[in-house]
């Protein structure tokens, strides 16, 4: 039972029911084809277990599944850690540098932020990850990111396997013409497969290799893009926050200088600070070692001055000149529009020709905005608005 208890955290059991959703289901089938087709593939076409290098294969490939799958389910039921409800700090007057979250009740401690897919504030909230229904945040920080290492490894190896399974059985029945490349095949045709390679197998096998290279370039991509983050001992969202305080400080000259307070001053420090052996990483999610010229809020205090200042700069009214019916990717609004969509789960505003939108931000084809319509509806909403022209 002890040893169960180890494996399982039973108090977030309740958390199975985050699996009831298209992110897990898709990526769960994606692991699930790739190492089963690997499997199949290896033990029956390509690499028999009679060999010692097909066995040494055979246990790599359920090697990467198990790695993928224990930091998968890790980073979804440990969960991120969220911020008790109704928190404060423990001497009172710091509240004066923290945002109140309405929702939970409590203040906002320092590097957390409030997700409304999971309806509580996070702590050091990096984003909402659709793909484990959960957010990535402090405690599975770590988790997080090791699966998005292993999944690119593991499906690099699965790659090679189709690749080879299909070379090698499809060598002797269709040709190339490429008369050039001569690889040595004479050790594949001793081997005789437990069964022919059939066209369901073949196309099996192809569409496994598919998703394969997909998700290696896809998950490999976000693994690089955690890195940069985390060795700088930031969050996502935190580089976000860092962007809009230099241009803050630009745009009102104020002579400030941010220095961002989490940077532990060295890679290694700042690796170490997210991945621990045990897993569990360091600190309590509350509170955070600082840059020694910056302080516990000197975070929070930067993110209310650019919170009172979206409210001077948002003043800019436009009026949409089109009706946008609020699709993530609309089909009628040009190719550019279809394709930049931001990358976010956030809520899209529908709009109808004639009403005004009072924006913070934006690019040629997307903004982030509010929707004049009436006081309730505008209160505390990040949002975005297409197309939109002041003429
Ligand atoms: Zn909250
Ligand atoms: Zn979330």
């Amino acid at each position: 039972m002890n040893f169960l208890s180890a494996l399982v955290r039973f108090e977030n059991l309740h958390e199975v029911r985050r699996l009831c959703h298209w992110g897990p289901i898709i990526a769960l089938s994606v692991i699930a084809i790739c190492s089963t087709m690997a499997i199949i593939d290896s033990v029956i076409w390509y690499w028999p277990l009679d060999t010692t290098a097909g066995s040494i294969n055979f246990l790599m490939l359920l090697n990467w599944t198990v790695l993928i799958l224990y930091n998968y389910f890790n980073a979804m039921f440990v969960g991120p850690g969220y911020i008790p409800l109704g928190w404060k700090p423990e001497n009172p007057k710091d509240t004066q540098f923290l945002q109140y979250c309405r929702i939970c009740q409590g203040y906002k401690a320092p590097r957390s932020h409030h997700c409304r897919k999971c309806n509580r504030c996070v702590m050091k909230m990096d984003h909402h990850c659709p793909w484990i229904n959960n957010c990535c945040g402090h405690l599975n920080h770590a988790y997080f990111t090791s699966f998005l290492l292993l999944a690119p490894l593991g499906c690099s190896h699965a790659a090679f396997i189709f690749v080879m399974t299909m070379y090698t059985q499809l060598y002797e029945r269709i040709s190339f013409g490429w008369s050039t490349v001569k690889i040595d095949m004479s050790a594949v045709r001793q081997f005789q497969p437990l069964m022919p390679f059939s066209v369901p197998a073949f196309a099996a096998t192809l569409f496994a290799l598919g998703l394969a290279l997909g998700t290696t370039i896809a998950v490999g991509m976000l693994f690089f893009i955690q890195m940069k983050v985390i060795l700088r001992n930031k969050t996502s969202i935190e580089s976000w926050i860092e962007e809009k305080a230099k241009d803050r400080i630009q745009h009102y000259q104020t002579g400030e200088e941010f220095v961002f307070p989490y940077d532990l001053g060295s890679r290694w420090l700042n690796f170490k600070h997210v991945f621990t052996l045990s897993g569990t990483p360091r600190g309590n999610g509350l509170e955070w070692p600082v840059h020694s010229k910056c302080h516990q809020y000197t975070l929070t205090i930067e993110q209310l001055k650019q919170k009172a200042d979206k409210r001077v700069r948002s003043q800019v009214q436009y009026q949409a000149v089109e009706d946008y019916n609020g699709a993530c990717c609309p089909l009628n609004k040009g190719f550019r529009t279809f394709f930049r969509t931001p990358c976010t789960e956030e809520p899209r505003i529908p709009l109808s020709k004639g009403e005004t939108i009072l924006a913070t931000r934006g690019t040629k084809w997307w903004m982030y905005g509010d929707k004049i319509v009436s006081e309730e509806e505008m209160r505390g909403k990040i949002i975005f608005a297409i197309l939109i022209s002041t003429s």
